[in-house]
């Protein structure tokens, strides 16, 4: 794709949102970090509502630690795979505990040593808690790529390189978070809403999809 017309589209994102971020709520790194980790396969909505009620109680590995596995799988039971989960989150509150002084470190190499921290879930908290011009490639940014043209890459390791190579630096930091609010509410898996989109003119899928009718 050529540059100029990926620097329209990112221009069209920051000119509908100027300042995108997570939809996750969170108010410390840490809260942040646990909320990530719990959104592996599951809605931000229902992660919301589990930390709503546990966040109240315990928002700090010592606190979680406090509460226990038991009582923390209770409160994110909603939560698919939450037993894994709970299980991942105690090893990593006593890692930062005793490793960190209770703080998130703010390299890839060190969050991706926490247990249930894959680098996906590290790059959304560089991006997010540290303003790194990092982009976790999720199930959104990779559709959402391949179709508008951004990157044909065959997994999510390909695409993060491509995107990382081809938004101008001025738009990276936000970039994650413009793609995957584009795939959530226009560009959705089954049916994306093209007729409402910003970008539509700029798009190779639906310059396909208007050749072919
Ligand atoms: S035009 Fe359609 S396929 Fe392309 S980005 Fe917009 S919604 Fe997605």
């Amino acid at each position: 794709m050529q540059k100029s017309i990926i620097n329209q589209i990112f221009t069209r994102f920051l000119k509908q949102n100027p300042n995108p971020t997570t939809e996750l709520k969170f108010n410390s790194n840490f809260e942040l970090l646990i909320a990530v980790m719990l959104s592996a396969q599951a809605t931000d909505i229902s992660v919301n509502l589990a930390t709503d009620k546990l966040y109240k109680i315990a928002n700090t590995p010592q606190q979680i630690l406090d509460l226990g596995l038991n009582k923390l799988n209770n409160y994110i039971k909603s939560i698919g795979l939450h037993n894994t989960k709970a299980q991942n989150i105690i090893k990593t509150c006593q890692i930062l505990l005793n490793n960190y002084n209770s703080e998130i470190p703010n390299t890839l190499q060190e969050l991706i040593k926490l247990p249930g921290v894959g680098r996906k879930t590290a790059n959304v908290i560089l991006n997010t808690a540290f303003n790194k011009p990092t982009i976790a490639v999720d199930t959104h940014i990779f559709r959402v790529s391949k179709r508008i043209g951004l990157s044909n890459g065959k997994n999510v390791t390909q695409v993060e390189q491509d995107l990382l190579k081809i938004i101008p630096a001025k738009f990276k930091l936000n970039a994650h978070h413009w793609l995957i609010l584009h795939g959530r509410y226009t560009c959705k898996a089954r049916i994306p809403n093209c007729n409402n989109c910003i970008i539509a003119d700029l798009c190779d899928f639906n310059k396909l999809s208007l050749v072919q009718k």
